[in-house]
């Protein structure tokens, strides 16, 4: 006999490779049982990313003594009973796994009181095995305390990422879950610090402006589709203001989020061109449809729904964001074409093609051919060594608002404006963060009126990890607090205009790319002097390509930008000879 069954704590720990993949997936099913468990107040407590504590307290129904004991087993479930109920759910739960499944791979402790009840019940599980119960006295409702998550998993523990990108994976699932349930109170707190904070409200657009910004909010037009088969609701961002990644799409089905790759699709469909490419629209939706058209059983941790007919759920939804996006901006979108053909302000290497002060097809052409041939030649020639520039040359001027053109003792010079004048800032921060103090070498230009910027909370915990380094870059902030960063003064190289923009773009690289903490000063100096640089196709005066020459002259390592571009190519006259065939 070679086949047995498998214990009960092996079979959770099994399940809980699917339900239980990091700390987020633990705190997103323990709030979504609060939610049904009718909870108006859920606080929520994380030390290390959760993977040290994820503690949650609600004031549900609660549990009496015989529910607690059962909620542990695998498949115990208050919320169905029949196929028939799995129907047309209307909770979260249903798969009654969770509870089992985390109870196998950490150490629980679960304090509870039904409202009626006049004590409570505290039971206490480690690696699935029961090891503790009793009466208790606790406030009604139910407290959840995950400790050392995958103790004894050490495989799956491998896979976790750094505490930071696990507390970002938890901000989203509460920032999530929180923007469905505007009548529900959340707390969030990491280590002790409170990193949000919403009061319970019948408006969902106030608790959206509370959790995402009010800015947010004045620049979405509301979508309000509702007919008697499906119902759309929620706002959708106004084309230009975009993302280059998906964070900021929020999607619900009755309820639950989820995340479609259709209905983002039909959303981005909506705005037609007036999409830049490759960028992604911001929306809050809530889509409301009979239970008996989708399903929800198609995914261990919920995070996706079956509709019984996709096509018509994409056509609706493409038919209200249009509707909504017509309704708000027809009239400024006209205006604004130009968007999308400009190339992206911060993109170092929009390409000269697709520069707007391109005349003609010919002159991309030339410009092209002629790039090319130099690029060639920079093979040929050997290293160009940091050098001197200035001396005994001269300055033919700009070819394509982009490189400027300048002959050179030993022949002709093409310098990338953005890549050298990138090198040039690189250096000035560096030199200022270097000194660690704001009577650096920058020039630093106060705001008559200093610049506020909301942040969100995922936002807020991202832009304390880079605070002081930017201070020490030579920008002022005041302190600040719930979510709003006043900024004083900012290095004389960026406009009043592009600085909240900046910081916020900052902040979001350093979330969406939260892995590579090491080098932070350093990835930010590089983000900064690209801002801070002169665009490709940006057009410049005679004296301003002198000033840019002359400083890169001034600056070390000139040959390279900090990305390890050339700054420049030489085209030497000994080259020149070669391929006019005046010398063999
Ligand atoms: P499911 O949510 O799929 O039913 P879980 O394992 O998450 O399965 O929970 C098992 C049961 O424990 C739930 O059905 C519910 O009755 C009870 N329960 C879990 N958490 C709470 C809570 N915070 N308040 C009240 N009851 C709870
Ligand atoms: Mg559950």
């Amino acid at each position: 006999m070679k086949i047995h069954l498998l214990p009960d704590t092996l079979i959770s720990q099994i399940a809980a490779g699917e339900v239980v993949e990091r700390p987020a997936s633990v705190l997103k099913e323990l709030i979504e049982n609060s939610i049904d468990a009718g909870a108006t107040i859920c606080d929520i407590e994380l030390e290390q990313g959760g993977l040290k504590t994820i503690a949650i307290r609600d004031n549900g129904c609660g549990m009496n003594r015989t529910d607690a004991q059962l909620s542990f087993a695998r498949h115990a479930t208050s919320k169905i009973a029949t196929f028939d109920d799995l129907i047309s759910i209307d909770s979260f739960g249903f798969r009654g796994e969770a509870l089992a499944a985390i109870a196998s791979v950490s150490h629980v402790t679960m304090k509870t009181r039904e409202q009626s009840s006049e004590h409570g019940y505290e039971i206490v599980y480690q690696g699935g095995l029961h090891i503790a119960d009793g009466t208790i006295g606790c406030a009604p409702g139910t407290e959840i305390v995950v400790h050392n998550l995958f103790f004894n998993t050490p495989a799956r523990k491998k896979f976790l990422k750094t505490e930071s990108t696990e507390l970002q994976h938890c901000i989203l699932v509460v920032t999530t879950i929180a923007l469905a349930y505007p009548t529900i109170a959340f707390s969030l707190t990491h280590n002790g610090r409170e990193l949000l904070r919403v009061a319970a409200t019948q408006d969902s657009l106030t608790r959206i402006g509370a959790l995402l910004g009010t800015q947010f909010i004045r620049d979405s037009a509301p979508v309000e589709f509702i007919t008697p088969s499906i119902d759309i609701q929620g706002i959708i961002g106004k084309p230009g203001m975009t993302l280059s990644s998906k964070r900021h799409q929020y999607l619900f089905v009755n309820g639950r989020p989820v995340s479609d790759a259709s209905i983002s699709h039909a959303v981005v469909e909506a705005y037609g061109t007036r999409l830049p490419a490759r960028t992604y629209p911001l929306f809050v939706l809530c889509i409301d449809i009979d239970p008996k058209e989708v399903d929800v059983n198609v995914h261990p941790r919920k995070l996706t729904v079956k509709f019984a007919e996709p096509g018509r759920v994409y056509r609706d939804t493409l038919q209200a964001a249009k509707a909504g996006l017509d309704k708000a901006f027809l009239s400024s979108i006209s205006m604004r074409t130009d968007m999308t053909v400009r190339p992206r302000a911060t993109d170092p290497y929009a390409s000269i093609a697709s520069s707007s002060n391109v005349k003609d097809k010919h002159s991309i052409q030339e410009a092209l051919t002629f790039t090319e041939a130099m690029l060639k030649v920079s093979h040929a020639t050997d290293d160009i060594k940091d050098t001197r520039l200035v001396k005994n040359s001269t300055l033919f001027g700009q070819l394509e608002n982009s490189y400027i053109l300048m002959h050179s003792s030993d022949g002709l010079t093409i310098i990338d404006q953005h890549a050298a004048h990138e090198r040039i800032q690189y250096e000035k921060l560096k030199a200022q963060y270097e000194e660690k103090n704001n009577k650096g070498t920058l020039p630093i230009q106060y705001f008559l009126v200093p610049l506020q910027i909301e942040l969100t909370a995922a936002e807020a915990s991202a832009y304390n990890k880079i605070e002081t380094i930017l201070a020490c870059m030579g920008f002022i902030f005041e302190h600040w607090s719930g979510g709003v960063v006043i900024v004083q003064a900012a290095p004389a190289a960026f406009k009043e205009k592009e600085t909240v923009h900046i910081i916020k773009s900052l902040v979001s690289e350093i979330i969406e790319d939260s892995a590579s903490t090491s080098a932070l000063p350093e990835r930010l100096l590089k983000s900064l002097a690209c801002k801070a640089a002169v665009k490709f196709g940006m057009p410049l005066n005679t004296e301003e390509q002198y000033e840019l020459v002359e400083a890169l002259e001034k600056t070390v390592h000139n040959a390279t930008c900090p990305h390890g571009r050339p700054t420049r190519l030489l085209l030497s006259l000994d080259e020149l000879e070669r391929r006019f065939y005046r010398k063999k």
